[in-house]
């Protein structure tokens, strides 16, 4: 038997330096993230994968590597337990062996950010938080918005205005109190960071508290599950702010010191895909650098990858340089030719974001950086459906009484 969390302390992601966990945080003294840390020696003694079984399906399957103390402060809409799809057909039209597809495009609120937003908004409402802000490109600020609501929280949110319209209408519908912004969500930071400063607000930005990262490793521990344990050879990422991919290499951290995968088998080369118009990760890992710069007048109908700089960008870095992975650019024409293709090849309707990695594994591919043979996974991370405007059919219309032409 097991505490219900092995959640520690926070530890600054800069410095090491240890922070309470049991008190309300949001960035270190030195301005960087907060990371949460477990008791990972006590759980490899008493935590076995047997355990599990019998387990929800839904994230909270991992309750001990995750922050939440008390399960009666868990909010949830079944998030997570989501299909690794194998995509033969697609990986055959890209030259690859063994493709396959996680696809969060069926999680609550149509994308990933649940998996946050569920961690993120059940530790705050079991800190006591009353009423918290956040800077979105849409999907993060509906998540958030909904389990807020759920949790009984109020929730101030703050998108760019051209934020894909349903997220919008997600927010509303929850009863938060939205502001479209007339700019970037670099632009809607900067003003929630005021708001925040003024008072009564906690800051649930991306990577400014502690837990959303924790909700999204989980697709990690998903992973390794699902493969039984023997992590596939190459994960792919559409990386705005990085977190999801962060989520992934310390997931598989965690895995490694709880022994429940090899520590001697190499870790999945992890890839942060881009859009061509917002590529401030690529343009470092291109030169090696260890942060980004700000990419300026970002522009991709992939929303979700317009992050111009990202909080944990040193992150993300230190994540593909210790995996040997890589990051990677492709365009809208590209990702959106991908988005159809993945519809017409296998029924999959995945967002543009995800769409991004079908494209960037091809170009992988034919560069020689995906070798034969190698297993491979694209982590769709929402649904197409919520994108209704990337993709216009234009079918004859008939009149009553038509025929169809033969
Ligand atoms: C937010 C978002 C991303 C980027 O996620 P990060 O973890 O912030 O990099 C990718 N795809 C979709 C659909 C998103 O909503």
């Amino acid at each position: 038997m097991t505490d219900f969390s092995a959640l520690s302390h926070l530890v600054c992601s800069r410095t090491g330096t240890r922070y309470d966990a049991d008190a309300v945080q949001n960035l270190s003294s030195v301005g960087a993230p907060l990371l949460a840390a477990y008791d990972l020696e006590r759980l490899a003694a008493t935590w076995r994968p047997d355990d599990l079984r019998g387990r929800t399906a839904s994230l909270w399957r991992w309750h001990e590597l995750l922050p939440v103390r008390d399960p009666a402060h868990v909010v949830s809409l079944g998030e997570g337990g989501t299909p690794l799809l194998p995509m033969p057909r697609l990986g055959q039209a890209l030259g690859i062996d063994a493709l396959w597809m996680k696809d969060e495009g069926i999680v609550p609120t149509g994308s990933f950010k649940a998996r946050g937003a569920a961690v993120g908004v059940s530790r705050a409402k079991e800190l006591g938080v009353r009423a918290l802000a956040m800077p979105t490109n849409g999907n993060a600020g509906a998540a958030w918005a909904l389990y807020a609501a759920r949790a009984g929280i109020g929730a101030t949110i703050v998108m760019p205005n051209d934020a894909p319209s349903i997220t919008r209408n997600e927010v509303a519908l929850a009863g938060a109190q939205l502001y479209l912004v007339d700019g970037l969500i670099s632009d809607a930071g900067k003003i929630v960071a005021q708001a925040v400063a003024d008072g009564g607000l906690y800051d649930a930005s991306t990577l400014k508290e502690p837990y959303r990262i924790e909700g999204k490793k989980t697709m990690g521990l998903e992973l390794a599950e699902q493969f039984d344990w023997q992590l596939p050879d190459v994960i792919l990422y559409p990386t705005g702010g990085g977190v999801g991919l962060i989520g992934l290499h310390k997931a598989f951290a965690e895995l490694r010191a709880l022994g429940w995968i090899d520590a001697a088998h190499p870790s999945p080369r992890l890839v942060a895909v881009q859009a061509a118009g917002c590529a401030p990760i690529v343009e470092a890992w291109a030169r090696g650098a260890t942060e980004s710069a700000f990419w300026p007048e970002s522009r991709t109908v992939a929303f979700g990858l317009n992050v111009p700089k990202a909080l944990g960008d040193f992150l993300v870095l230190e994540a593909l340089y210790a995996s040997d992975g890589c990051a990677i650019a492709v365009d809208d024409a590209a990702l959106l030719a991908a988005q159809r293709q993945a519809a017409t090849l296998e029924g999959t309707f995945v967002c543009p974001e995800g769409a991004a990695l079908f494209a960037a594994a091809a170009q992988l591919r034919e560069s020689g950086w995906i070798r034969p043979g190698e297993r491979v996974v694209a982590l769709n991370t929402g649904a197409g459906i919520k994108y209704p405007d990337t993709f216009e059919a234009t079918p004859p219309l008939l009149q009553p009484g038509d025929r169809l032409p033969r």
